[in-house]
């Protein structure tokens, strides 16, 4: 349920709801908005009893939220969410854009990036320290290591770090290195590391799982958002389908109705999604057309090398190509990279 308070309604007003809601053994989450307060219920197993809501002074309207998703929901939230970082924002209007190598190598390519990164105005680099391998045997990551590497290159370039938390016994390490944290597809439903991150600090970049559906997605990151943490981005990476001719199939039709169900923001992975660094570009500018807030792409000073994903990493001379066809789409549309 969302209650929705007059527009003059006075702090006090507001406070005797939410003590209200919490008699009744519910979590209030107070949503100030533009024009007025709105205040989401979570925590009920059947039906509020409105009527004690109601009553109470300035309280405007209440409104059941049909969706089984609440704090995710366009519903409980009109307005588009508009994440900020310490070095972009990211939500609509703005078109943001993480690039960086899978994974943490060595410092000199996690450097030589951030550095190529910051000379073309992008401020978010993504790097994994802890990697989903599918295999044991394939290279899992610097870890730690990994993380202070990435915490030299912020130093030094004032780049922001993406990076993957892969389980809660290093979420502390993780939290306090990243400017986001992400989680991978194959965690989309760790219902312990969502809660996790519900506790977080730093926003969170949910990617989806590769057969969720849409409202599996969004239940996922209701986990989160009742942890606590408002700040969740999506990311579409790509589900498992029939097709063989890319890695996965980067579903961009979920876009649409992303927008049109959660006021979240929504990323775009082409490089998971395709597995092959031709098709990047061309599903990237698609990104963009079909209304996605940014990219996460995976760019490496040298791609033949690298030690994971390779195959789907642009080098740097076509990631710089990219940005400039993305730059001169974005402005019909309407939206700014940053
Ligand atoms: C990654 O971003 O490097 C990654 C492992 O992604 P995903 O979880 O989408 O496979
Ligand atoms: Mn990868």
């Amino acid at each position: 349920m969302l209650v929705v308070m007059r527009s003059h309604a006075s702090p006090d007003q507001i406070d005797r709801v939410l003590a209200a809601i919490r008699d009744m053994g519910l979590t209030p989450h107070p949503m100030p908005g533009p024009t007025r307060t709105a205040i989401g219920i979570t925590g009920n197993t059947g039906a509020i009893d409105a009527n004690l809501l109601a009553v109470l002074p300035a309280v405007s309207e209440l409104i059941r939220v049909t969706k089984p998703y609440k704090l995710a929901s366009r519903e409980m939230k009109g307005e588009d969410t508009l994440i900020q970082t310490p070095m972009a924002p990211i939500g609509p209007p703005n078109f943001t854009i993480i690039a960086g190598p899978c994974s943490v190598e060595n410092e000199e390519m996690i450097l030589r990036t951030a550095e190529h990164l910051a000379s073309r105005g992008i401020t978010l680099m993504r790097a994994g320290a802890f990697k989903p391998r599918s295999s044991p045997y394939s290279f899992q990551g610097m870890g730690l290591e990994g993380l202070a590497i990435l915490a030299k290159a912020r130093a030094r370039t004032g780049v922001g770090i993406v990076t993957e938390l892969m389980d809660t016994e290093n979420a502390d390490a993780v939290e306090e290195a990243a400017d986001l944290i992400q989680i991978g597809t194959r965690n989309m439903q760790n219902f312990s590391l969502l809660k996790r991150a519900g506790k977080a600090r730093k926003p969170v970049i949910l990617k989806r799982g590769m057969s969720a559906t849409l409202e599996e997605w969004l239940m996922a990151a209701e986990y989160i958002l009742a942890g606590g943490n408002r700040d969740v981005v999506l990311c579409e990476r790509g589900v498992r389908t029939f097709s063989d001719h890319s890695r996965n199939t980067l579903d961009l039709s979920v876009i649409p109705p992303v927008k049109a169900l959660s006021h979240l923001p929504i990323l775009v992975d082409p490089s998971h999604g395709t597995g092959k660094r031709a098709f990047v570009p061309p599903m990237a500018l698609a990104a963009l057309a079909a209304g996605a807030d940014g990219l996460l792409i995976e760019i490496h000073p040298d791609p033949d090398h690298a030690m994971s994903d390779g195959a789907q990493s642009l080098d740097f001379a076509a990631f710089d190509r990219l940005l400039e066809d993305l730059r001169r789409l974005a402005e019909p549309l309407g939206r700014t990279i940053v």
